[in-house]
């Protein structure tokens, strides 16, 4: 892309309305424009980054071998009045109703439509188990959404759903998610602490949220430093080994990490001083096993290896696709802006050409550009005609892992410059080598 052509609408001015340092980036870098509270219009290079997360987390669903689909944000009451969640759900709802006068609603989350899918096509146990997702815009009328992506009203989410014959069953499906979670958000460049979290009014062991350490978290977490130390890294697993998944979640969630609903003084006490931690976390997504909560008030049923007919249990697994973007800036920014971990920039590389119209550096810039696309990498370009330093301070500002600086001066002696985002390192190459570098 050549920033002559892209839209980037870049601010000078920190808006003052923003509170925390991923909210104020994200305007600054141009990202998303504010539509009305909590809701966001996602300007490319938001819109960019927001794809690269959704493929992320789309490749590890499907590695673990559950199923994509879509449902829509729309959906009819009685679904929910069927469950009793129509009452129980209360402001958080967005309520609507068409010109028929028939209650429709903007789905929070999806457990009764994907019940209802469920139970109208799957009899037999002979199909479980299944689990199938969706990665879908939600709708929470908040009360105080703030911070930008983080507390939308209007948010991107990928929900995913098991449907299994026993408990047995349905915590390998909750142990497979722990997995793949743990490979996303490692994918992202992110550290996810996997924390024993509130199962609510249903109660149980099985829940997990996944938090990520940050100053500006709205949850409060306790945990032993230990836990900061594990990564699952690029080890192989076998999503359908019941022992393999089993084992990652106990290596995962046997050391303390709690957040405050579930913190025992207590059992954090006997853990070594020098270890314990409190602090602050976003929470980036959370597990739920709840067994027949759904499928007894719905009548989800399949016939089991006897004949009978046996409710599934179920688990519903979430992961904050948009509130991510607000988390991994949170993560990873210094003052000159954002520093995008390689697995999510927008752009592989920025390219700064410091005398446009100079024929050689111009001949220089289209070069690399074309041998950085060959490679399959995206280069973003900046063939303005702008001051050097408003064009570091934009490439800096918007975070790309690398950036090319090209200039009369280093041609003459066959080099250009490579500077790496995060360290702020820079080296004198010949063009192909500083592509290769990339790449
Ligand atoms: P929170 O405690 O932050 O309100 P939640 O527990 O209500 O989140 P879940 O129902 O567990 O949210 O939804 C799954 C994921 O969706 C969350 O872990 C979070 O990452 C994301 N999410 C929830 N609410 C919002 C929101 N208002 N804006 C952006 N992302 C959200
Ligand atoms: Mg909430
Ligand atoms: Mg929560
Ligand atoms: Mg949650």
């Amino acid at each position: 892309m050549r920033l002559s052509r892209y839209f980037l609408p870049v601010l000078k001015e920190t808006p003052s309305e923003a509170q925390i340092v991923s909210h104020r980036l994200m305007l600054r870098a141009g990202m998303i424009k504010q539509s009305s509270a909590g809701i966001y219009s996602w300007l490319p290079l938001g819109f960019k980054v927001l794809k690269k997360i959704e493929t992320i987390v789309h490749g590890e669903q499907m590695r673990a071998g559950h199923i994509p689909m879509l449902m829509p944000t729309l959906q009819s009451a009685d679904l929910w009045k069927e469950s009793g969640r129509y009452d129980d759900y209360g402001k958080e709802m967005l309520r609507i109703s068409d010109r028929h006068g028939r209650d429709m609603l903007y789905g929070p989350t999806n457990e009764e439509l994907i019940t209802d899918i469920f139970r109208s096509h799957v009899n037999s146990y002979k199909d479980l188990p299944l689990t199938l997702y969706h990665i879908q815009w939600k709708f929470r009328d908040e009360v105080r959404p703030r911070f930008g992506v983080m507390r939308g009203r209007e948010f991107y989410m990928k929900d995913g759903y098991n449907f299994d014959l026993s408990k047995e069953d349905a915590l390998h499906a909750y142990n497979r998610h722990l997995v793949s979670y743990l490979r996303s958000y490692e994918r992202m460049g992110l550290q996810a602490i996997p924390m024993r979290a509130d199962g609510g009014p249903i109660g149980g062991d099985y829940t997990h949220e996944f938090l990520v350490l940050a100053d500006t978290g709205e949850s409060e977490v306790f945990y032993d430093s230990d836990v900061t130390d594990l990564s699952f890294g690029d080890r192989e697993i076998d999503y359908d080994s019941v022992e393999q998944c089993q084992g990652v979640l106990e290596e995962f969630t046997t050391k303390y990490a709690r957040t405050d609903e579930t913190h025992e003084e207590a059992l954090f006490n006997e853990i070594p001083e020098e270890r314990r931690r409190t602090a602050r976390g976003i929470e980036v997504g959370q597990i739920f096993y709840f067994g027949t909560k759904y499928s007894d008030a719905m009548g989800a049923k399949v016939q089991g290896p006897d004949g009978k007919p046996t409710p599934v249990h179920m688990g519903s697994h979430g992961i904050g696709v948009s509130r991510l973007l607000g988390a991994i800036i949170e993560a990873s920014h210094d003052d000159k802006g954002i520093i995008w971990p390689e697995g999510v920039t927008p752009f592989h590389c920025g390219i700064v050409n410091l005398k446009q119209g100079d024929d050689e550096a111009d001949a220089a810039c289209n070069q690399i550009y074309a041998a950085m696309t060959a490679a399959g990498l995206e280069p973003l370009y900046d063939d303005r005609k702008e001051r050097a330093g408003g064009k570091f301070a934009t490439m800096d500002l918007i975070g790309l892992p690398w950036r090319i600086t090209v200039g009369p001066r280093g041609l003459k002696n066959g080099v250009v410059e490579l500077t790496s985002r995060r360290t702020g390192e820079s080296v004198e190459l010949s063009p192909e080598e500083a592509v290769k570098k990339v790449a």
